[in-house]
């Protein structure tokens, strides 16, 4: 379920967070501004790119890496802003997304040899 379509969720995950954003902040409709608009199809764009695809970590210690200095501050923002907001309205997708981070910790923890240790 969390690793099949990874890149789909975090499209799904970003593209909800500037939506609350743009709508908060910039107070628009239903649409989104010029400059969220563009930020969002960047990202997505960084997304199709991604390198690791399906095996990606989590988009907070991933994606900002390959953004471009100007909109990695941007995300940044909008995450900033908009994740602990989101808890409260939806909590499921924003755990979800935290406990996908703990799992990428976990499986590196066991990829990084010693594998033996675990009986
Ligand atoms: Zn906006």
């Amino acid at each position: 379920m969390f690793s099949r379509n990874r890149i789909e969720f975090e499209k799904s995950i970003v593209t909800k967070m500037i939506g609350f954003y743009c709508k908060k902040l910039h107070h628009s409709e239903g649409v989104l501004c010029p400059e969220c608009a563009a930020l969002l199809e960047y990202s997505h764009k960084r997304l199709d790119k991604c390198v690791y695809q399906n095996d990606k970590p989590t988009c907070s210690k991933c994606t900002i890496h390959c953004y471009k200095p100007d909109k990695r501050r941007q995300i940044r923002d909008v995450m900033r802003y908009s994740q602990p907001r989101m808890l409260l309205r939806r909590p499921h997708l924003v755990i979800l997304h935290a406990i996908e981070g703990l799992f990428d910790k976990f499986n590196k923890k066991k990829a990084s040899g010693k594998r033996h240790i675990y009986k």
